[in-house]
């Protein structure tokens, strides 16, 4: 089986980019259909004031619940999540959300996602949000951003201070890294404008992200976006190692957020170009294209 562990619907364009073709449940289900791709972990988006663009206001499924029902048409292909912003509920560090877990879990969500919220990772609300998380078994998948005007996701500095925080004040939350924020620091020498795009070049030296890879055991990535290709290609032979190592922590997924031939991702092709040449075995294959996946969707009952 294999996991598509991160996917989107709807209307994601900006005005700047208007010739691109809006992605419906439809287009995802056919995508997942020609690729060989079993599930899909659907994540509702924008939740969060941050990640709106105009566009997404004037869409046929404009919010969160609208787009989860979307996905409980096709239980056999969508696996759900529902979306949070933390500053919801109160703007307060003490918000309970379990009035909204239950209705999440009410309708089949497995996880929460993908965070969007233009916030510190350890904003006292950032930090609430994930530990009841946690407590819910919900695996949280984020996207991580540097500091600048006009992002959304979670906000890192180089050396990632902010993730090690929430990570140690949220110790049983699973959660999924994503985005430049995250992937640029594959690398040591990671600037504050790197946080923001896909830096080139090889990694000389390991960043971040393999130390908290490694030191916390709640700390997964999905290798999605230009941001995962990026980092796991720009030193071909330094990616194939990063594979072998973290075989246990990464996840498939392609953050396709277009219904054109454009949007395609090349992930999975690649994941088989690397099992074709022997790079990694038939089991870091699985593990990365679907076992993982099922490790961490506690929730999740097929
Ligand atoms: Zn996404």
């Amino acid at each position: 089986m294999i996991i598509d562990a991160h996917t989107h619907i709807g209307d994601l364009r900006s005005p700047a980019n208007m010739h691109r073709k809006p992605i419906t449940m439809e287009d995802l289900i056919a995508r997942l259909d020609d690729e060989g791709i079993d599930k899909a972990i659907l994540l509702p988006w924008p939740a969060s004031p941050d990640g709106v663009q105009f566009p997404t206001l004037l869409q046929p499924q404009p919010d969160i619940l609208s787009q989860i029902r979307e996905g409980q048409r096709y239980p056999d292909r969508i696996i759900l999540f529902g979306n949070v912003d933390p500053r919801w509920g109160g703007n307060t560090a003490g918000t309970d959300f379990s009035w909204l877990f239950e209705r999440f879990v009410e309708m089949g969500c497995a996880g929460i996602g993908e965070i969007g919220a233009n916030l510190p990772y350890d904003d006292p609300r950032v930090v609430n949000l994930f530990r009841q998380c946690g407590d819910w078994e919900f695996p949280v998948t984020i996207h991580a951003t540097g500091v600048g005007e006009g992002q959304y996701g979670l906000i890192d500095e180089p050396g990632s201070p902010h993730l090690l925080n929430l990570l140690q004040q949220a110790p049983n939350t699973i959660i999924i890294g994503h985005g430049p924020g995250f992937w640029a620091q594959i690398s040591a020498d990671a600037t504050p404008a790197d946080l923001l795009s896909y830096p080139k070049g090889p990694i000389r030296d390991e960043g971040v992200v393999q130390k908290l890879l490694r030191d916390f055991p709640n700390l997964y990535a999905d290798i999605s976006a230009h941001s995962g290709f990026n980092a796991l290609t720009r030193d071909p032979d330094y990616g194939a190692r990063f594979l072998n190592e973290f075989q246990d922590k990464l996840l498939f997924g392609t953050d396709v957020c277009f219904g054109d031939d454009e949007g395609r991702m090349p992930q999975l092709n690649w994941l088989k170009e690397r099992l074709a040449a022997g790079d990694i075995s038939p089991e870091v294959y699985d593990k990365i294209t679907c076992r993982n996946a099922l490790k961490v969707l506690k929730r999740w009952r097929g």
